[in-house]
């Protein structure tokens, strides 16, 4: 009912516009490395199909050795990318050996000791090595949800190609088959799978990408340009969310205003290059003295401000006097930068982080007043 010669043409040029479409994925952002590896392997997978297409008009060392030496290279090559793209490893070297020892014997077993079944079962266990652990690294993928969820999709998708190869495989052994071109159900659903996991997985590569994108985008628009920090408009969601937490589980909240002392004037000595400068060093001596979970926030010019969850004001103030004393370690052209602090507690009357704040605020001035470089705790009764 099928005939595999057409399928494997089908598969070619499904192959190659894969190949393009990646290819083009990879033109329009260069800097992510995973494309080039998807369209460079697909491509040589499209380039290897061909010859098998023609089995019967060309010499058996150019439809099965030269053919296999751009097809399982290239299969490797494509699920590296796959591998990169989820964020894991790939053991490099044992997918080369596989790779090597896989041609060496498609070659035994064609020009040496001719035998179609133990090639076609060589090459679907092969297969099946390499998809099935791109496929377990989907399922482990790291990254956004979004894109976890459409890796998540690839490796189902993989997965299934493993299957249909060894089916393909132990098929070709189980019934004695001779030839890539007898179309039995286990040769007809490999290829047929094939035209159908091109297409699917060319579609979900670039979603993937899509995604990608978009994710970096939502991360940057969270994020000061300058400093790293969380700008102010994540901030709002965040400080929210820590809000309603501590309001639900009846937990301590304590905040931090920090305040760069003189910096006009560290400005006008230095030149601003030389301020900016200062202000991100300040931003991450401050960053390595805070916990993962604590939020660290640009809230101004040369001003920043912290969220601590779970923090009484006491424990504040430490944490406070830890990120005053980390400065010493910030010197920028000569300079030593001062900080001054104010830290706030959330108390009941408070009805939201920002009354907190304005508390933060009003100790912080004091902080300036008592000659800067100090931290003061807020002194609303708690
Ligand atoms: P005080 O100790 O009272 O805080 O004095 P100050 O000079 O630090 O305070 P003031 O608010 O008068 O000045 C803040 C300065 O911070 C003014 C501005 O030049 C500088 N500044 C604000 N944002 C940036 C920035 O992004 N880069 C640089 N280089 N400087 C900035
Ligand atoms: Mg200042
Ligand atoms: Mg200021």
């Amino acid at each position: 009912m099928f005939d595999i010669q057409t399928m494997l043409l089908i598969l070619v040029m499904v192959g190659f516009a894969q190949s393009a479409t990646l290819f083009y994925v990879w033109m329009v952002n260069r800097s992510y490395k995973p494309a080039a590896y998807w369209a460079a392997g697909a491509m040589m997978c499209a380039l290897g199909v061909l010859p098998i297409a023609f089995r019967g008009y060309l010499p058996l060392w150019i439809s099965v050795v030269v053919a296999n030496l751009a097809i399982v290279p290239g299969w490797m090559i494509r699920d590296y990318g796959i591998i990169r793209a989820a964020g894991r490893k790939l053991p490099l070297r044992a997918g080369i050996a596989v790779a090597a020892v896989t041609v060496f014997l498609l070659y035994w077993f064609s020009l040496v000791d001719q035998s179609y079944k133990t090639r076609s079962l060589i090459f679907g266990i092969t297969i099946a090595l390499f998809d099935g652990y791109a496929a377990w690294s989907c399922v482990r993928a790291r990254g956004g949800r979004r894109r976890r969820a459409t890796l998540a999709i690839i490796g189902v998708l993989l997965a299934a190609d493993a299957g249909s190869a060894l089916w393909r495989g132990v098929g070709a052994h189980v019934l004695d088959l001779h030839s890539i071109f007898e179309p039995t159900l286990t040769q007809t659903q490999f290829f047929l799978f094939h035209i159908f996991h091109l297409f699917t997985l060319t579609v979900l590569l670039v979603l993937m990408t899509a995604q990608m994108l978009q994710d970096d985008l939502d991360e940057a628009s969270q994020r000061d340009f300058l400093t790293n920090a969380y700008n102010r408009r994540a901030l709002k969601g965040l400080a929210n969310r820590e809000w309603a937490a501590m309001r639900r589980h009846d937990h301590d909240l304590t905040f931090l205003v920090l305040d760069i002392d003189h910096f006009k004037r560290f400005n006008d000595r230095h030149g601003h290059a030389v301020g900016d400068a200062a202000l991100k060093a300040v931003s991450q001596a401050a960053e390595t003295v805070l916990r993962t979970e604590d939020i660290w926030c640009r809230y101004g010019g040369e001003e920043f401000l912290a969220v601590l969850p779970q923090t009484t004001a006491a424990n504040g103030r430490v944490i406070a006097e830890r990120i005053r004393e980390a400065m010493s370690d910030v010197r920028i052209a000569e300079g030593a930068v001062t900080v001054s602090v104010g830290v706030a507690q959330a108390r009941p009357e408070d009805k939201s982080w920002q009354d907190t704040v304005h508390a933060a605020d009003l100790a912080l001035y004091r902080a300036k007043a008592q000659g800067r470089n100090c931290v003061v705790v807020s002194e609303a009764p708690l």
